[in-house]
């Protein structure tokens, strides 16, 4: 492990960066000026957080929405990393003793609103901050709220370029998520960056060519098959140790080149398992999740998941190892109903509730993607808040289309049910009021007695999930993204509840539910 992904894992728990992150953060580190776009919640905090760890001084936030300031404050303190925020919302004596903490050293990152950083009372005490402990960095973010062409223009954000006058020295960060030519223009002339080093972040990993397949009764002899129709090194993931040495201890028997990898193994025969790797002399690693981290070979040509990945991030970490090289590369996830129930009942066992939601939360997004009709990338993008429009030629759904239907009237059942429910609740709880259930949460909210109780008991759940994910591919209905994933209505879902869009999904055959968890 690199120092930086020692810091990552130290301060964020986090085991790899992902795409940009680690070249921004090292450029960051040179005192670079950088634009960086790149999608919502595809992880722009961390480039200017965990260098403020990283470098000596102070690393000031502009940030235009207090109650966002609030979250990724409490958010960081909750790692134990020295963060705080000064806006109007704060007493004054409040606001002392953050100014004395800070004049301290004792503060890393300070959020702030951009018109307070205008008043001149202000800007006396950053003078004081620059000549006494340092200013690191400056980072803005929502940085296109300096762009008239952008889509929040905030006059305030036009005065910030006094700061790279005041403090020629210190770098500059904007980070924003709007990616047209003209907004990024506008943000480096108004912010007078320097040879800006600007990144546009796609998480899109063109070269890998997605795959998932129904794990079958025998999913050893599945997996070999498809191991033997590759050429090159490939990473097969498996969920346990013991499935680790076993299927790994097959493929010898059959005459594949592999070894296992896991972290019950002792250091010094992971090493030698991992150079043979690297050198290749053998082809195939099986490995639980331990292998990976930090480990760069360029041309794996595939990346089997043997069982369920524990998340989507986990998943396009880790498939993500292949074709770093830019050569064509395969990833497969092996899916069964019988993989599914295990790991929901792993869940369930969990203590907290908080946990359990979470875990629920990651599993049932490696679901949606398992399950999914629409183009793989799609949905993977989706996850880290990139709209890819679909077919992308090279993924298993794209190259056998499944049917296309007209489902708009079931959409409009289920928005106009979403809007009866006051966009309070996630998918689960609008299928059982279509379908008419009388669970126990359907009657204390009263939600028997709504127009849209029972309107769908023509559709299964399993189809309600499969309208569901593909109005969410589609951006047709939005989702909350704070574990308990509830729908919000959108333009276009009002559009569809008002007649003027029609909805097409891709139909998928029925699948027995009876055998799936009750989730
Ligand atoms: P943005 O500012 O781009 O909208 P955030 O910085 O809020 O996105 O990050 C979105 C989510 O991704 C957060 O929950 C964050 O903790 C998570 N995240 C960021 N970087 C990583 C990483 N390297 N590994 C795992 N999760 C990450
Ligand atoms: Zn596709």
């Amino acid at each position: 492990m690199t120092r930086l992904e020692k810091a990552l894992k130290h301060y964020f728990g986090y085991d790899s960066f992902r795409p940009g992150q680690k070249e921004i953060i090292e450029e960051t580190l040179n005192n670079q000026d950088l634009l960086i776009i790149m999608p919502t919640g595809g992880g722009k905090s961390l480039c200017f957080q965990l260098p403020a760890l990283l470098k000596p001084g102070l690393t000031l936030v502009v940030s235009p929405l207090i109650a966002l300031m609030q979250d990724q404050v409490d958010a960081l303190k909750d790692r134990g990393i020295d963060a705080t925020f000064l806006n109007s919302t704060l007493d004054y004596e409040e606001m002392r003793s953050r100014y004395g903490a800070i004049l301290q050293g004792k503060i890393k990152l300070l959020y702030v609103a951009p018109e307070r950083l205008l008043a001149e009372k202000f800007r006396t005490f950053l003078d004081k901050i620059a000549n006494n402990i340092g200013i690191s960095t400056i980072a803005i973010d929502e940085a296109h709220c300096i762009s008239e062409w952008g889509h929040d223009f905030r006059p305030e954000y036009r005065q910030l370029k006094q700061f790279r006058q005041r403090y020629p020295q210190v770098p500059l960060l904007a980070l924003t998520a709007t990616a047209t030519k003209r907004v990024q223009q506008d943000i480096i002339e108004q912010l007078g960056l320097q040879n800006p080093s600007v990144h546009l972040n796609s998480f899109n990993r063109f070269n890998i060519h997605y795959q998932v397949q129904p794990k079958q009764q025998r999913s050893y002899h599945q997996l070999l098959q498809e191991i033997r129709s590759q050429s090159g090194a490939g990473i097969v993931y498996c969920l346990s140790r013991r499935n680790v040495e076993e299927v790994a201890y097959k493929l010898q028997k059959d005459g594949i080149k592999a070894l296992p990898y896991h972290a019950g193994m002792t250091d010094e025969k992971r090493t030698i398992n991992q150079t043979r790797f690297l050198r290749d002399d053998v082809q195939v690693m099986v490995a639980t999740i331990a292998f990976g981290m930090g480990i760069n070979k360029p041309d794996v040509r595939f990346v089997f998941h043997y069982d369920l990945p524990r998340s989507l991030e986990n998943f396009y970490q880790e498939s993500g190892r292949a074709g770093r090289d830019g050569e064509s590369a395969t990833s497969i996830l092996f899916f069964s109903m019988g993989d599914w129930k295990k790991i929901d009942y792993l869940i369930e066992q969990k203590p907290d509730p908080q946990e359990q939601r979470i875990a629920r939360q990651q599993l049932n997004q490696v679901i949606d993607y398992a399950e999914g009709v629409d183009c793989r990338r799609t949905i993977l993008l989706r996850y880290f808040g990139e709209r890819f429009s679909g077919n992308c030629g090279q993924c298993d759904n794209c190259l056998n289309p499944h049917p296309i239907e007209d489902w708009t009237i079931e959409a409009q059942k289920f928005l106009s049910c979403v809007a009866r429910c006051q966009e309070k609740f996630g998918m689960k709880h609008i299928i059982e009021v279509l379908r008419g259930s009388r669970n126990k949460k359907v009657e204390q909210y009263g939600h028997h007695l709504l127009s849209t109780y029972g309107i769908g008991k023509d559709k299964t759940k399993d189809e309600w999930k499969m309208l569901v994910r593909s109005l969410l591919n589609q951006g047709l209905v939005s989702q909350s993204n704070d574990g308990y994933r509830i729908l919000k209505l959108n333009k276009r879902s009002w559009e569809i509840l008002r007649k003027q869009r029609t909805v097409e999904i891709a139909v998928k055959n029925k699948i027995d539910s009876q055998t799936k968890p009750q989730n």
